[in-house]
């Protein structure tokens, strides 16, 4: 464990955007080229840019022990490391139309258990993301605490989360994402969207995730 933390370990200043895993115009119709191309190569790496200087001020202030500016520098820390995290997910989850397969029986059992049906699953994440106020995301989590998914629709990229889950289905609803394709109409791309999620990776997430985590202790009641 300690040779494969040692192997994920990113220095402070040192994170890198990740290139996408399919060419610009892979998910057209749903999501045009130029859309995939701002959104990656602008939007991301402003996140990737913005979390390097946001670490690199940190190291410098701790040298030099002037700590004047830490509220602005965490500030700074949470919103593009949360940017950083969400987007490189979001673009591992998407395939081309019809690629993604169907939900995997990891995804499939858990989404029931929890949530009843597939059909109320997707109806609680769609409206929730739609309805996300300003910019944010609509997000599919694993709570390793409670063994279970839950649903949260965050906005910018840190706020409105549960400590500890973890993302498995990330959907981007700011306007960056959708904008030049659907204009205002933040439901229609989330409707279309539908048709990318790469269920085969949502799956291995998931397996993932489930593998790790620290439960809650007592963390329900006695029946
Ligand atoms: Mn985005």
């Amino acid at each position: 464990m300690d040779q494969e933390n040692d192997r994920r370990f990113v220095p402070a200043g040192k994170h890198r955007l990740p290139p996408l895993p399919y060419p610009y115009d892979a998910l057209e119709p749903v999501i045009s080229a130029d859309t995939l191309r701002f959104h990656h190569d602008h939007h991301h790496k402003a996140y990737v840019d913005g979390l390097n200087k946001a670490e690199t001020a940190l190291v410098a202030a701790r040298r030099e022990n002037n700590l004047a500016n830490v509220k602005c520098l965490e500030n700074e820390l949470a919103f593009n490391g949360s940017g950083h995290i969400l987007h490189s997910i979001y673009w591992t989850i998407m395939a081309p139309e019809d690629c993604g397969g169907e939900p995997g029986p990891a995804v499939a059992k858990n989404i029931c258990k929890y949530f009843g049906s597939l059909g109320a699953f997707c109806n609680q994440f769609v409206t929730a993301a739609a309805r996300v106020e300003g910019s944010g995301w609509g997000i599919l989590v694993w709570n390793p605490a409670w063994g279970r998914l839950e649903i949260l629709a965050a906005e910018k990229h840190q706020n409105l989360t549960q400590w500890g889950s973890i993302p498995i289905l990330v959907l981007d609803v700011w306007e960056h994402a959708y904008y030049l394709d659907y204009q205002y109409d933040r439901e229609k791309y989330i409707r279309q969207w539908l048709k990318l999620i790469n269920w085969v990776e949502v799956e291995n997430r998931l397996l993932i995730a489930m593998q790790g985590g620290l439960p809650l202790l007592l963390a329900c009641e006695p029946e």
